[in-house]
């Protein structure tokens, strides 16, 4: 049996390097991960505390349309409840969207290099993708809405972007809006919202009421720290959550899952703090690199896109054989470049020495 047509030059998600197979390779006790932009501080206390309190029941299925996380969130954000799709990961609301709005003979325009579950998920309809190269890190707003024609159906702004970090600003997006044409979804991947400097704050939120083609992604894995249980969501006019949710897998979260981001949403201590120790950790790294004599992209988000003087992948293995998996540059069409997870004040100084150590043998 053949898959479809398209399958024939796509292959499986390939996950970052796992802890415990680069524990045994290279015989390592400790193994710090900065590869997939997870929360060095874990996650909130109290969810530790409810999740044993949730495990009764697990034979019932879960409440598909998510009430009580749903009630509270919709609360939060000051939208109506209806406004709402949560899915399993914001990964999955970028399938949903997929499925909802591209097929055979439509298109979908995005940038590159960005987070690449928009072109596969898009691939997989059969839509024709359009791809426009970053500008120093920052989407490319005005050759983007050049490339919209009359089979564009979704339109992806990854804001800060996946892998550079770089933020699309208020006024862009608004600019953007305005001419993009109401026919065409327009996707602000806002996975790194909570991280965003509170000064460069887009209040995106505040556009669903102007542009009723505008769906914003968030998610509970980030900043939040609870990538394990795979909560986000999506917010868009009630008519588009409404398509949105038909598309929806009827059981697609857990209780688990749902209760332990309605818990992460009443821990304000913990998004703060988390917050704050980003940004200090951050601009010490940017410090660092500036003292390396490495550059950078521009960062509003939990890690940082850095260049280098040689292939990502010979940083990635030396750094591999000292403890701490990161993510080479080189499957992002950018293979003299790395993407640096913000890591803990002492995983970070440890990491700089091993990186100027790596920089002194070359
Ligand atoms: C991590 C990430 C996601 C996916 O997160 P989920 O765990 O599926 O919620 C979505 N978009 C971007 C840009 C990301 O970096």
């Amino acid at each position: 049996m053949q898959a479809k047509q398209v399958f024939q030059n796509m292959s499986p998600y390939t996950p970052g390097k796992q802890i415990e197979d680069v524990k045994k390779e290279y015989g390592l006790t400790r193994i710090v991960k900065l590869a997939s932009n997870e929360n060095p501080f874990g996650y909130s206390d109290k969810i530790k505390e409810a999740i044993p309190k949730m495990i009764d029941h697990l034979e019932i299925y879960p409440d598909g349309y998510a009430t009580a996380l749903r009630e509270t969130l919709a609360k939060k954000l000051n939208v109506g409840e209806k406004q709402l799709i949560f899915g399993c990961g914001s990964d999955e609301v970028v399938d949903i969207i997929c499925r909802t709005y591209l097929e055979e003979g439509t298109n979908t325009v995005m940038a590159t290099p960005t987070f690449p579950q928009y072109k596969h998920n898009a691939l997989i309809q059969g839509a024709n993708i359009v791809e426009v190269p970053l500008i120093d890190g920052y989407h490319d707003l005005e050759t983007m809405l050049e490339k919209i024609n009359n089979q564009t159906k979704v339109v992806w702004l990854c804001s800060p972007n996946n892998p550079t970090g770089s933020l699309i600003s208020r006024d862009k997006l608004d600019s953007f809006l305005d001419r993009c044409s109401a026919d065409v979804m327009v996707v602000l991947d806002e996975a790194y919202y909570e991280y965003i400097e509170a000064s460069q704050n887009p209040d995106s939120l505040g556009l669903l009421r102007k542009y009723p083609n505008l769906v914003i992604l968030r998610t509970f894995s980030k900043a939040y720290g609870i990538a394990n249980l795979r909560v986000g969501y999506g917010i868009a006019s009630e008519e588009v959550a409404t398509y949105l949710n038909i598309a929806r897998g009827p059981f697609n979260t857990t209780s688990i899952s749902q209760l332990s981001a309605l818990t992460a949403l009443e821990d304000e201590a913990f998004l703060q703090r988390t917050y704050e120790e980003n940004l200090e950790n951050k601009k010490a790294f940017m410090k660092s690199c500036d003292e390396m004599g490495l550059s950078y992209y521009d960062s509003e988000a939990n890690f940082l896109f850095v260049k280098l003087p040689t292939s990502g992948d010979a940083l990635f293995d030396y750094l591999l054989r000292k403890g701490f998996i990161v993510r080479s540059g080189e499957a992002l069409g950018h293979p003299n470049a790395v993407r640096i997870t913000i890591g803990s004040k002492e995983q970070m100084s440890e990491l700089v020495t091993n990186m100027k150590e790596y920089l002194a043998s070359i």
